[in-house]
Protein backbone atom coordinates (compact mmCIF):
# COMPACT_ATOMS: atom_id res chain seq x y z
CA UNK A 1 0.00 0.00 0.00
CA UNK A 2 1.32 3.26 -0.69
CA UNK A 3 -0.27 7.24 0.34
CA UNK A 4 -0.72 9.29 -2.12
CA UNK A 5 0.10 12.73 -0.36
CA UNK A 6 0.01 16.31 -1.72
CA UNK A 7 3.76 18.09 -2.34
CA UNK A 8 4.12 22.15 -2.25
CA UNK A 9 7.25 22.74 -2.68
CA UNK A 10 6.42 26.45 -2.17
CA UNK A 11 9.48 29.29 -2.46
CA UNK A 12 12.85 30.13 -1.35
CA UNK A 13 14.63 27.42 0.39
CA UNK A 14 11.17 25.15 -0.04
CA UNK A 15 12.18 23.13 -2.76
CA UNK A 16 15.10 22.16 -1.90
CA UNK A 17 14.35 21.82 2.31
CA UNK A 18 11.07 19.75 0.68
CA UNK A 19 13.35 16.82 -1.25
CA UNK A 20 15.37 16.33 1.59
CA UNK A 21 12.25 15.76 3.45
CA UNK A 22 11.07 13.35 0.65
CA UNK A 23 14.39 11.60 0.56
CA UNK A 24 14.12 10.64 4.51
CA UNK A 25 10.44 9.54 4.26
CA UNK A 26 11.61 7.28 1.16
CA UNK A 27 14.91 6.22 3.14
CA UNK A 28 11.55 4.90 5.47
CA UNK A 29 10.61 1.91 3.40
CA UNK A 30 6.60 3.27 3.16
CA UNK A 31 5.22 3.73 -0.09
CA UNK A 32 4.16 7.40 -1.08
CA UNK A 33 3.47 8.88 -4.43
CA UNK A 34 3.79 12.69 -4.86
CA UNK A 35 1.12 14.73 -6.53
CA UNK A 36 3.37 17.83 -6.48
CA UNK A 37 1.45 21.16 -6.64
CA UNK A 38 2.64 24.72 -7.32
CA UNK A 39 1.59 27.57 -4.76
CA UNK A 40 3.61 30.51 -3.59
CA UNK A 41 5.17 33.37 -5.84
CA UNK A 42 6.45 30.74 -7.79
CA UNK A 43 3.32 29.63 -8.75
CA UNK A 44 2.37 33.23 -10.02
CA UNK A 45 3.72 33.27 -12.98
CA UNK A 46 3.13 30.27 -14.63
CA UNK A 47 -0.47 29.54 -12.98
CA UNK A 48 -1.57 33.09 -12.60
CA UNK A 49 -2.30 32.40 -8.79
CA UNK A 50 -0.61 32.05 -5.99
CA UNK A 51 -2.40 29.08 -4.82
CA UNK A 52 -4.23 27.72 -7.99
CA UNK A 53 -7.62 25.78 -7.15
CA UNK A 54 -5.97 22.38 -8.31
CA UNK A 55 -3.37 22.23 -5.22
CA UNK A 56 -6.39 23.16 -2.82
CA UNK A 57 -8.81 20.16 -4.79
CA UNK A 58 -5.53 18.12 -4.36
CA UNK A 59 -5.30 18.58 -0.82
CA UNK A 60 -8.70 18.33 0.07
CA UNK A 61 -8.51 14.97 -2.87
CA UNK A 62 -5.11 13.53 -1.00
CA UNK A 63 -6.63 14.50 3.14
CA UNK A 64 -2.40 14.81 3.91
CA UNK A 65 0.01 17.58 2.36
CA UNK A 66 3.75 18.38 2.93
CA UNK A 67 4.10 21.89 2.44
CA UNK A 68 7.64 23.57 1.85
CA UNK A 69 7.33 27.77 2.87
CA UNK A 70 5.45 30.42 0.57
CA UNK A 71 6.90 34.08 0.49
CA UNK A 72 4.28 36.36 1.13
CA UNK A 73 5.22 40.33 0.20
CA UNK A 74 5.20 42.86 3.15
CA UNK A 75 3.21 46.06 2.99
CA UNK A 76 1.69 45.21 -0.49
CA UNK A 77 0.91 42.45 -3.17
CA UNK A 78 -0.66 39.22 -2.60
CA UNK A 79 -2.15 37.72 0.54
CA UNK A 80 -0.38 34.65 2.48
CA UNK A 81 -0.96 31.27 0.62
CA UNK A 82 -0.50 30.13 3.84
CA UNK A 83 -3.42 32.18 5.60
CA UNK A 84 -5.82 31.34 1.98
CA UNK A 85 -4.86 28.06 2.34
CA UNK A 86 -5.65 27.62 6.17
CA UNK A 87 -8.72 29.08 6.41
CA UNK A 88 -10.21 27.46 2.93
CA UNK A 89 -9.23 24.06 3.83
CA UNK A 90 -10.23 24.78 7.91
CA UNK A 91 -7.54 24.10 9.24
CA UNK A 92 -7.87 25.56 12.55
CA UNK A 93 -5.10 23.81 14.79
CA UNK A 94 -1.63 24.43 14.08
CA UNK A 95 0.73 22.47 16.45
CA UNK A 96 4.26 23.23 16.98
CA UNK A 97 6.42 20.96 19.16
CA UNK A 98 9.63 22.62 20.70
CA UNK A 99 12.01 20.04 22.15
CA UNK A 100 15.68 20.49 22.93
CA UNK A 101 17.67 18.47 20.95
CA UNK A 102 20.84 16.81 20.92
CA UNK A 103 24.37 18.26 20.10
CA UNK A 104 22.89 21.37 19.52
CA UNK A 105 24.18 24.56 21.36
CA UNK A 106 21.45 26.69 23.00
CA UNK A 107 20.73 28.66 25.99
CA UNK A 108 18.64 26.05 28.08
CA UNK A 109 18.62 22.33 28.12
CA UNK A 110 15.15 20.38 28.78
CA UNK A 111 13.22 22.75 26.79
CA UNK A 112 9.60 20.69 25.94
CA UNK A 113 7.19 22.87 24.87
CA UNK A 114 3.89 22.18 22.63
CA UNK A 115 2.27 25.33 20.93
CA UNK A 116 -0.79 25.28 19.98
CA UNK A 117 -2.26 28.10 17.71
CA UNK A 118 -5.71 28.65 16.59
CA UNK A 119 -5.29 29.49 12.76
CA UNK A 120 -7.96 30.58 11.55
CA UNK A 121 -8.64 33.87 12.65
CA UNK A 122 -8.33 37.17 15.03
CA UNK A 123 -6.02 39.37 13.40
CA UNK A 124 -5.73 37.22 10.42
CA UNK A 125 -8.78 37.68 9.36
CA UNK A 126 -7.76 39.83 7.03
CA UNK A 127 -10.25 42.40 6.84
CA UNK A 128 -8.23 46.00 6.90
CA UNK A 129 -9.89 48.76 5.38
CA UNK A 130 -8.82 53.11 5.00
CA UNK A 131 -11.20 54.97 7.28
CA UNK A 132 -10.35 58.10 5.75
CA UNK A 133 -6.62 59.01 4.66
CA UNK A 134 -4.17 58.58 7.14
CA UNK A 135 -6.09 56.34 9.43
CA UNK A 136 -6.39 52.41 8.83
CA UNK A 137 -8.37 49.77 10.52
CA UNK A 138 -7.42 45.91 10.94
CA UNK A 139 -10.32 44.13 12.54
CA UNK A 140 -9.70 41.30 15.08
CA UNK A 141 -12.05 38.76 15.01
CA UNK A 142 -12.50 36.27 17.89
CA UNK A 143 -15.57 33.36 17.84
CA UNK A 144 -16.53 31.05 20.58
CA UNK A 145 -16.77 28.20 17.99
CA UNK A 146 -13.51 28.96 16.51
CA UNK A 147 -11.68 29.29 20.29
CA UNK A 148 -13.56 26.23 22.04
CA UNK A 149 -12.59 24.17 18.59
CA UNK A 150 -8.76 24.73 19.39
CA UNK A 151 -9.01 25.16 23.25
CA UNK A 152 -10.71 21.63 22.89
CA UNK A 153 -8.12 20.57 21.10
CA UNK A 154 -5.17 21.50 23.04
CA UNK A 155 -6.39 19.87 26.02
CA UNK A 156 -7.30 16.39 24.12
CA UNK A 157 -3.67 16.57 22.97
CA UNK A 158 -2.62 16.88 26.54
CA UNK A 159 -4.75 14.00 27.20
CA UNK A 160 -3.59 11.64 24.71
CA UNK A 161 0.33 12.98 24.79
CA UNK A 162 0.47 12.41 28.88
CA UNK A 163 1.33 16.70 29.44
CA UNK A 164 0.59 17.99 32.49
CA UNK A 165 -1.05 21.85 31.94
CA UNK A 166 -1.71 23.88 29.77
CA UNK A 167 -1.60 27.62 29.54
CA UNK A 168 -3.60 30.39 28.02
CA UNK A 169 -1.67 32.99 26.82
CA UNK A 170 -3.75 35.97 26.49
CA UNK A 171 -4.19 40.20 26.29
CA UNK A 172 -7.43 39.95 27.67
CA UNK A 173 -6.35 43.00 30.30
CA UNK A 174 -6.75 45.67 27.32
CA UNK A 175 -8.58 43.35 24.94
CA UNK A 176 -11.30 42.76 27.18
CA UNK A 177 -14.24 41.70 24.95
CA UNK A 178 -12.13 39.46 22.20
CA UNK A 179 -9.22 37.71 24.17
CA UNK A 180 -11.71 38.05 27.40
CA UNK A 181 -13.64 35.39 24.76
CA UNK A 182 -11.40 33.22 23.82
CA UNK A 183 -10.09 32.77 27.86
CA UNK A 184 -13.64 32.12 28.96
CA UNK A 185 -13.93 28.83 26.17
CA UNK A 186 -10.63 28.28 27.75
CA UNK A 187 -11.88 27.72 30.87
CA UNK A 188 -15.19 25.87 30.17
CA UNK A 189 -12.79 23.62 27.95
CA UNK A 190 -10.27 22.94 31.16
CA UNK A 191 -13.31 21.99 33.63
CA UNK A 192 -13.65 18.66 31.32
CA UNK A 193 -10.61 18.34 32.00
CA UNK A 194 -9.60 17.16 35.58
CA UNK A 195 -6.19 15.56 34.81
CA UNK A 196 -4.59 18.48 32.90
CA UNK A 197 -3.91 21.44 35.22
CA UNK A 198 -4.56 25.30 33.37
CA UNK A 199 -3.42 28.27 34.09
CA UNK A 200 -3.15 31.75 32.10
CA UNK A 201 -0.66 34.41 31.75
CA UNK A 202 -0.27 38.04 29.65
CA UNK A 203 1.25 37.61 26.31
CA UNK A 204 4.24 40.13 27.59
CA UNK A 205 4.89 38.62 30.82
CA UNK A 206 4.93 35.17 29.29
CA UNK A 207 7.27 36.04 26.75
CA UNK A 208 9.81 37.37 29.83
CA UNK A 209 9.19 34.08 31.25
CA UNK A 210 9.94 31.95 28.44
CA UNK A 211 12.94 33.52 27.84
CA UNK A 212 13.98 33.29 31.37
CA UNK A 213 13.09 29.38 32.30
CA UNK A 214 11.42 27.86 29.23
CA UNK A 215 10.80 24.84 31.42
CA UNK A 216 8.15 26.41 33.58
CA UNK A 217 5.93 26.15 30.08
CA UNK A 218 4.44 22.91 29.00
CA UNK A 219 1.51 23.16 26.63
CA UNK A 220 0.26 26.75 25.63
CA UNK A 221 -2.77 27.06 23.58
CA UNK A 222 -2.97 31.12 21.62
CA UNK A 223 -4.94 32.85 19.65
CA UNK A 224 -3.26 33.41 15.78
CA UNK A 225 -1.06 36.39 16.23
CA UNK A 226 0.18 35.26 19.61
CA UNK A 227 1.09 32.23 18.73
CA UNK A 228 2.67 32.62 15.31
CA UNK A 229 5.30 35.33 17.75
CA UNK A 230 5.56 32.93 20.81
CA UNK A 231 6.61 29.86 18.59
CA UNK A 232 9.64 31.57 16.76
CA UNK A 233 10.39 32.58 20.07
CA UNK A 234 10.06 29.10 20.90
CA UNK A 235 12.37 27.75 18.02
CA UNK A 236 14.84 30.15 19.16
CA UNK A 237 14.98 28.59 22.67
CA UNK A 238 16.11 25.30 21.18
CA UNK A 239 18.48 26.45 18.26
CA UNK A 240 16.96 28.41 16.02
CA UNK A 241 14.31 27.96 13.11
CA UNK A 242 16.03 25.29 10.83
CA UNK A 243 14.81 22.46 13.96
CA UNK A 244 10.93 23.88 14.42
CA UNK A 245 8.66 21.44 13.07
CA UNK A 246 4.84 22.11 12.34
CA UNK A 247 1.30 20.66 11.54
CA UNK A 248 -1.65 22.10 10.53
CA UNK A 249 -4.87 20.24 11.30
CA UNK A 250 -8.25 20.22 10.44
CA UNK A 251 -11.41 18.09 10.97
CA UNK A 252 -10.60 15.70 8.09
CA UNK A 253 -6.94 17.58 6.27
CA UNK A 254 -3.65 18.17 7.45
CA UNK A 255 -1.04 20.28 5.94
CA UNK A 256 2.93 19.83 7.36
CA UNK A 257 5.11 22.36 6.83
CA UNK A 258 7.85 24.08 9.53
CA UNK A 259 7.68 27.26 11.56
CA UNK A 260 9.97 28.69 9.22
CA UNK A 261 9.61 31.12 6.67
CA UNK A 262 11.13 30.73 2.52
CA UNK A 263 14.62 32.19 4.13
CA UNK A 264 15.45 34.33 0.70
CA UNK A 265 18.62 35.04 2.15
CA UNK A 266 19.73 31.68 1.72
CA UNK A 267 17.39 30.10 -0.98
CA UNK A 268 19.17 28.28 -3.97
CA UNK A 269 22.48 27.67 -2.38
CA UNK A 270 22.27 24.29 -0.33
CA UNK A 271 22.59 26.04 3.14
CA UNK A 272 19.06 25.71 4.55
CA UNK A 273 18.67 23.49 7.45
CA UNK A 274 16.53 20.27 6.35
CA UNK A 275 15.32 19.23 9.88
CA UNK A 276 12.15 21.28 11.21
CA UNK A 277 10.73 20.04 8.11
CA UNK A 278 12.08 16.42 8.31
CA UNK A 279 10.43 16.72 11.82
CA UNK A 280 7.41 17.61 10.40
CA UNK A 281 7.26 14.55 8.30
CA UNK A 282 7.93 12.73 11.59
CA UNK A 283 4.14 14.54 12.57
CA UNK A 284 3.10 13.70 8.87
CA UNK A 285 3.55 9.76 9.81
CA UNK A 286 1.96 10.22 13.40
CA UNK A 287 -0.86 11.08 12.13
CA UNK A 288 -0.99 8.64 9.35
CA UNK A 289 -0.85 6.00 12.11
CA UNK A 290 3.06 5.60 10.94
CA UNK A 291 4.47 5.50 14.19
CA UNK A 292 7.01 2.94 14.57
CA UNK A 293 8.83 5.44 11.47
CA UNK A 294 7.94 8.18 13.09
CA UNK A 295 10.08 7.03 15.82
CA UNK A 296 12.72 6.10 13.34
CA UNK A 297 13.24 9.45 11.98
CA UNK A 298 13.59 11.73 15.12
CA UNK A 299 15.91 9.11 16.41
CA UNK A 300 18.28 9.30 13.16
CA UNK A 301 17.75 13.11 13.22
CA UNK A 302 18.74 13.34 17.20
CA UNK A 303 21.80 10.90 16.32
CA UNK A 304 22.89 12.72 13.74
CA UNK A 305 22.82 15.95 15.65
CA UNK A 306 24.45 14.26 18.63
CA UNK A 307 27.18 13.13 16.50
CA UNK A 308 27.56 16.81 15.61
CA UNK A 309 29.95 15.79 12.51
CA UNK A 310 27.46 17.06 9.49
CA UNK A 311 25.26 20.08 10.68
CA UNK A 312 24.55 23.03 8.55
CA UNK A 313 25.75 26.89 8.97
CA UNK A 314 22.55 27.93 10.97
CA UNK A 315 24.01 25.59 13.56
CA UNK A 316 27.68 26.07 12.94
CA UNK A 317 28.78 23.27 11.06
CA UNK A 318 29.56 23.53 6.78
CA UNK A 319 27.36 20.65 5.24
CA UNK A 320 24.83 21.42 2.90
CA UNK A 321 21.27 20.79 2.98
CA UNK A 322 21.32 17.96 0.71
CA UNK A 323 24.21 16.14 2.95
CA UNK A 324 22.27 15.84 6.30
CA UNK A 325 19.47 14.75 4.18
CA UNK A 326 21.32 11.85 3.17
CA UNK A 327 23.25 11.29 6.69
CA UNK A 328 19.62 11.38 8.67
CA UNK A 329 18.47 8.90 5.63
CA UNK A 330 21.29 6.46 5.65
CA UNK A 331 20.55 5.92 9.95
CA UNK A 332 16.35 6.02 9.39
P1 LIG B 1 12.21 33.13 7.58
O1 LIG B 1 11.72 32.11 8.53
O2 LIG B 1 12.13 32.81 6.14
O3 LIG B 1 13.75 33.48 7.91
C1 LIG B 1 14.17 34.08 9.13
C2 LIG B 1 15.67 33.79 9.35
O4 LIG B 1 15.85 32.41 9.66
C3 LIG B 1 16.51 34.06 8.09
O5 LIG B 1 17.76 34.55 8.49
C4 LIG B 1 16.68 32.68 7.47
O6 LIG B 1 17.85 32.51 6.72
C5 LIG B 1 16.68 31.78 8.71
N1 LIG B 1 16.12 30.46 8.41
C6 LIG B 1 14.80 30.19 8.21
N2 LIG B 1 14.65 28.88 7.94
C7 LIG B 1 15.89 28.34 7.96
C8 LIG B 1 16.38 27.03 7.72
N3 LIG B 1 15.56 26.01 7.43
N4 LIG B 1 17.72 26.82 7.79
C9 LIG B 1 18.55 27.82 8.09
N5 LIG B 1 18.15 29.09 8.32
C10 LIG B 1 16.82 29.34 8.25
O7 LIG B 1 11.43 34.46 7.92
P2 LIG B 1 11.35 35.84 7.11
O8 LIG B 1 12.67 36.18 6.51
O9 LIG B 1 10.71 36.77 8.06
O10 LIG B 1 10.29 35.56 5.96
C11 LIG B 1 10.64 35.24 4.62
C12 LIG B 1 9.37 34.91 3.84
O11 LIG B 1 8.80 33.70 4.34
C13 LIG B 1 8.29 35.99 3.93
O12 LIG B 1 7.76 36.18 2.64
C14 LIG B 1 7.25 35.39 4.87
O13 LIG B 1 5.95 35.81 4.58
C15 LIG B 1 7.39 33.91 4.54
N6 LIG B 1 6.96 32.99 5.61
C16 LIG B 1 6.33 31.86 5.21
C17 LIG B 1 5.96 30.92 6.15
C18 LIG B 1 5.28 29.65 5.67
O14 LIG B 1 5.17 29.44 4.48
N7 LIG B 1 4.80 28.80 6.57
C19 LIG B 1 6.24 31.12 7.52
C20 LIG B 1 6.91 32.28 7.88
C21 LIG B 1 7.27 33.22 6.92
Amino acid sequence: MSYVITLIPGDGIGPEVASAAVRVLTATGIGFEWDVEPAGASALAEHGSVLPPRTVESVRRNKVALKGPTGTPVGTGHRSVNVELRKTLDLFANLRPVKTLPGVESRFDGVDIVVVRENTESLYSGLEHVVVPGVVESIKIITEKASTRIARFAFEYSRTHGRKRVTSIHKANIMKLSDGLFLDCARKMAVGFPEVAYDEMIVDNACMQLVLDPTRFDVLLLENLYGDIVSDLCAGLIGGLGLAPGANIGETVAVFEAVHGSAPDIAGRNLANPIALILSTALMLDHLGEQGAADRVRVAVRSVLAEGRKLTRDLGGSAGTTEIAEAIAARV
